[in-house]
C-alpha cells in the first residue's frame, strides 16, 4: 500500500511530481522568503524548501517610534535578486526553491548592513554599473565618478561609463578628462536620450547582462532607458519612488528583462542609490584604482597608504605624471574621507 493513498491525486501522480526534474531560474524581485523567479516557463511566485528558510534571519526592527509599530526586519536573507536558483515548479505559477547557485559576479550585499539597514542595497550577481553624468546641466562631478569607480572595482563588476545629453556640447575639458579614462581602459560612451545618439550601443553594451544605472537625479537616466526599451525608464523609477517612501525597509530592489535576443537586466536603483562608502571595502581601497595596480609592490612601507609615506611609489607616479594627478587626488580624498582600506590581498 503506498503511503500517500490517502491523498487525492493518484499514487502516480504524486510521485511524479515529487521527482519533476528541477528548473532554473534567476530571482528578480522579492525578500523574507517569498521571490518572484524569472525562468523559461515564466514569472513564477516562489518559496524556500525548509532547510533553506532556516537561514533566514529576523531581528527587531530599531525604529521604536511612539504609535509606530514595531516591525520585524531581515538582517540575513540566503536570496537576493539576481540569484540564480533551481527551483521545483508547482500549480498556479508557484515552485519551490531548491538550491541557490554560488554567485559569481558582483554582490553588493557581501558586507553586513549595519543595524537597522537591513537589505536594502542588495543585488546579488550585478555583472556591470553604468555611470551616468549629463555632459551639462547638471556639471558633471568626476569625484563622483571616481567614487562610482571604485565601488565597481572593489565588487569586480564591469562599469561604463556613460555621458547623457550630448546634444548640449561638451566642452574641451571634460573631452580631455574622458581620454584619461578611456586610457583606462573604461569604456566611455556619449548619448543623447532626446536625439538617440549612443542608443545602439548602450543597448548592446547592457545585452545579456545584470545591470544598474547610478547616477544624480535630472542627468537623464530614465529617459535613457526609455530610449533603450519603451517604459523601463518609468518602471525602474517608480520603483524608486515608492521604495523611498517604502513602508518597509526590506523591500529590495527588482531586476526587469530586457527584452533584446541576448536577454539581461536592469536593476532599478532604488536599493544602489542608497549604497554609499559606509563601511570598509572588500578589496584595499588602492586597488581599487587600476592604475596604481602596476606600483603597489614598489613602495618602500608594505602598509603605504600612499599619502606621505617616504619613498611611495604611487604618489612618485602621481607626481611624474604616469598616474593621472586628478585621479591620484581622488584617491586622497576618499583616504581622508575615512574609506576603509579593506583587506590585504
Ligand atoms: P533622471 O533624474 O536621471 O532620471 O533624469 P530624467 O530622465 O528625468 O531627465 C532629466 C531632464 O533631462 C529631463 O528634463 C529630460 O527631458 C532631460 N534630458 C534627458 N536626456 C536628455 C538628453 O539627452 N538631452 C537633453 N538636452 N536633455 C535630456
Ligand atoms: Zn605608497
Amino acid at each position: 500500500m503506498p503511503k500517500n493513498s490517502n491523498q487525492p491525486s493518484s499514487p502516480e501522480q504524486g510521485t511524479l511530481s515529487r521527482r519533476a526534474p528541477l528548473i532554473a531560474g534567476m530571482i528578480v524581485e522579492g525578500s523574507r522568503g517569498i521571490y518572484r523567479v524569472q525562468t523559461a516557463d515564466g514569472n513564477l511566485r516562489c518559496t524556500l524548501r525548509g532547510r533553506l528558510r532556516k537561514q533566514l534571519e529576523y531581528g527587531e526592527s530599531t525604529s521604536g517610534r511612539k504609535g509606530v509599530r514595531q516591525v520585524k526586519v531581515m538582517e540575513k536573507d540566503p536570496i537576493a535578486p539576481g540569484d540564480r536558483v533551481r527551483l521545483l515548479p508547482t500549480e498556479n505559477h508557484s515552485g519551490i526553491i531548491e538550491e541557490i547557485l554560488p554567485r559569481e559576479s558582483g554582490d553588493f550585499s557581501r558586507r553586513d548592513p549595519g543595524k537597522g539597514q537591513a537589505n536594502l542595497t542588495t543585488v546579488a550577481g550585478l555583472d556591470q554599473i553604468v555611470t551616468v553624468f549629463a555632459v551639462q546641466q547638471p556639471e558633471p562631478h568626476l569625484r563622483q565618478l571616481d567614487r562610482f569607480l571604485v565601488l565597481a572595482e572593489a565588487q569586480e563588476m564591469d562599469a561604463l561609463i556613460c555621458f547623457n545629453k550630448l546634444d548640449l556640447g561638451v566642452e574641451p575639458w571634460l573631452s580631455r578628462r574622458l581620454e584619461v579614462y578611456r586610457s583606462l581602459d573604461y569604456p566611455v560612451l556619449l548619448t543623447s536620450a532626446g536625439s538617440g545618439a549612443g542608443i545602439a550601443e548602450l543597448r548592446e553594451r547592457l545585452a545579456g547582462k545584470t545591470s544598474a544605472f547610478l547616477g544624480s537625479s535630472g542627468v537623464g537616466k530614465t529617459s535613457l532607458l526609455n530610449a533603450v526599451q519603451n517604459g523601463l525608464g518609468e518602471r525602474t523609477s517608480a520603483i524608486s519612488d515608492t521604495t523611498h517612501k517604502g513602508r518597509h525597509t526590506t523591500t529590495g530592489t527588482r531586476l526587469f528583462p530586457l527584452t533584446g535576443p541576448d536577454g539581461g537586466f536592469l536593476a532599478d536603483t532604488a536599493g544602489i542609490r542608497a549604497f554609499a562608502f559606509n563601511g570598509s571595502l572588500p578589496r584595499r581601497l588602492d586597488q581599487c584604482f587600476r592604475e596604481f595596480r602596476p606600483y603597489l609592490g614598489a613602495c618602500v612601507l608594505s602598509d603605504c597608504n600612499h599619502r606621505g609615506e617616504p619613498k611611495c611609489a604611487v604618489r612618485a607616479a602621481a607626481q611624474g605624471g604616469t598616474v593621472d594627478p586628478e585621479r591620484y587626488d581622488s584617491y586622497c580624498r576618499l583616504v581622508e574621507a575615512g574609506v576603509d582600506l579593506g583587506e590585504s590581498e
